[in-house]
């Protein structure tokens, strides 16, 4: 199938296209329609190196209203290299989606720098769990709003001890939210996430 088959934007078709993207990937072949379809939970087993952003990245830039400067998006990825080429990736993914601001969220860096870019209306906030959690208690982010939350390489954020942050987090999510994990393994305290935090996910495996 094509880009255009799986149901995306010609915003999105013409950053494809200037990627040089030809052919989706497996697991975006598999997650994009389940994914424009805005009320579906997704669980999905990828490693990277497959596509997995854009699986996730392009449902979601799809389906964000751009005219509003409210964060609706929330992806948390395990470290700060993958929440700073997550970010990287949705820009260029979005690059004709006008008005449209992605601001990564991790420890290391200046949290006053952080917090301007985000009071300059966010629409898609990627982040690391302990940042985002840091921020959220300050009340230097509001993700009450949010419609989409990715949880990237979930085995990986939970290895690094991060189940609690994580669930902390999710609690300031509104409950009819669509949730889409990725993570290379499924482990126990994956599937606990899925299973407490989750509504009746589609699963698919790459
Ligand atoms: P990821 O698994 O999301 O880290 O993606 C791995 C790399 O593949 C990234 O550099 C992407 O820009 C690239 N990529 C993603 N989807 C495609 C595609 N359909 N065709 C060619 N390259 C892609």
């Amino acid at each position: 199938s094509t880009f255009q088959d799986l149901g995306l934007n010609q915003d999105l078709l013409q950053a494809i296209s200037d990627l040089g993207f030809t052919t989706p990937s497996e697991v975006q072949e598999k997650a994009i329609p389940i994914l424009l379809n805005e009320e579906q939970d997704l669980v999905a087993l990828a490693q990277t190196g497959t596509g997995k952003t854009a699986a996730f990245g392009f449902p979601m830039l799809q389906q964000i209203d751009i005219n509003s400067r409210t964060t609706q998006g929330l992806i948390l990825s395990p470290t700060r290299e993958l929440c700073l080429q997550i970010t990287n990736e949705m820009k260029l993914y979005g690059k004709y989606c006008k008005g449209l601001n992605v601001v990564a969220i991790y420890g290391g860096a200046s949290i006053t720098e952080q917090a301007n870019q985000i009071k300059k209306g966010a629409q898609v906030v990627v982040a690391t769990p302990g940042r985002m959690k840091d921020m959220i208690r300050r009340k230097l982010v509001d993700i009450s709003k949010i419609q989409y939350s990715v949880l990237d390489e979930a085995d990986e954020m939970l290895n690094m001890g991060f189940y609690e942050d994580i669930t902390d987090i999710l609690s300031h999510t509104p409950k009819d939210k669509s949730t889409w994990l990725f993570s290379a393994t499924m482990p126990k305290e994956v599937a606990k996430i899925a299973k407490d935090f989750m509504h009746s996910p589609i699963e698919i495996v790459v």
